[in-house]
């Protein structure tokens, strides 16, 4: 495995390895690893030649400085589990790296960066279009690989690579899992055990709202039984939302469930999780 803190090299060393059609396959993550991540790295091993990981927690799509810097980080384990996955490259700049002073843009997403996550997370978007956009011009993959756990991220990052036309072939991946249904989460990392069975309601929670919603109940009534749900397991909503999978316009009921996703963001102790479920 070849490890890259430096973008020059990185970039020379994989015009060597460059080979025919779907040869990169790039999983962008902050670390932290998990099972959910090893699924990326292991689809890309399968469906190209040589897979990237890069690591990197990136402080413009953080708005809260104690959010970022609580952030997991566990760079040698990272390491290590990447090695056995046989995943070929490694980039893991430092911020010097990755920003240089004075760089700073910004990138808007009209209809999509100010509702639930962009609405709660002001600028998030923005922090997340402008590293994916650094790291798909400095490793120039063939398909990227990303979770739908951060639905609304795919979106983004699907809408800047149609709009912007970047080369890039980006590859949904299905939400791993828990035993107990938490969606896997660099977040769960500061959870007590105690935490990580209180989150498995947000999960609950979908389900629930998913057989409600297809009994033909509407979301207003449907967000104060989650509320209160969440409320007995000492967790607090913060939005349960009905989007349309393509369009991401909100909905207050199910038409077609095939065309609909189910969205949520609650706080467990002091960590802020998201989730979602397809309903189709
Ligand atoms: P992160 O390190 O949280 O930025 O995540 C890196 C990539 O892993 C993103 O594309 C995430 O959507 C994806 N990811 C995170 N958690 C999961 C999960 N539980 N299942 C599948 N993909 C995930």
């Amino acid at each position: 495995m070849q490890i890259f803190t430096e973008i020059a090299p990185l970039r020379v060393y994989l015009n060597t390895r460059r080979t025919a059609p779907y040869s990169v396959g790039f999983v962008p993550t902050m670390g932290a690893l998990h099972d959910g991540h090893l699924s990326l790295i292991r689809a890309a091993k399968k469906e190209t030649n040589l897979t990237v990981c890069s690591i990197y927690v990136n402080p413009t799509q953080f708005g809260n400085p104690e959010d970022l810097a609580k952030y997991p980080r566990t760079l040698d384990r990272d390491l290590e589990w990447l090695r056995k996955e046989n995943c070929d490259v490694v980039f893991c700049p430092e911020t010097r790296e990755m920003y240089s002073p004075h760089s700073s843009i910004g990138i808007s997403f009209p209809g999509l960066d100010n509702i639930l996550e962009g609405e709660f997370r002001p600028g998030h978007f923005s922090g997340v279009a402008q590293v994916v956009a650094k790291l798909f011009h400095i490793v120039e993959p063939d398909r990227a690989y990303f979770g739908q756990k951060d639905y609304q991220q795919v979106m983004v990052v699907s809408r800047m690579v149609e709009a912007l036309k970047f080369n890039v072939q980006i590859v949904p991946m299905p939400i791993v899992r828990e035993a107990n249904g938490l969606a896997m989460s660099s977040r769960n990392q500061r959870l007590s055990e105690a935490e990580r069975t209180q989150a498995a309601v947000i999960h609950d929670c979908l389900q629930h709202a998913r057989r409600r919603l297809l009994e033909g109940v509407r979301m207003n009534t449907l967000v104060e039984e989650v509320r209160a749900r969440c409320a007995e397991r000492d967790v607090r909503l913060e939005y349960l939302a009905l989007a349309d999978r393509n369009t991401f316009t909100l909905l207050d009921h199910v038409s077609d469930p095939h065309r609909v996703v189910l969205l949520i963001a609650a706080h467990v102790g002091p960590v802020r999780l998201i989730d979602n479920l397809l309903l189709g």
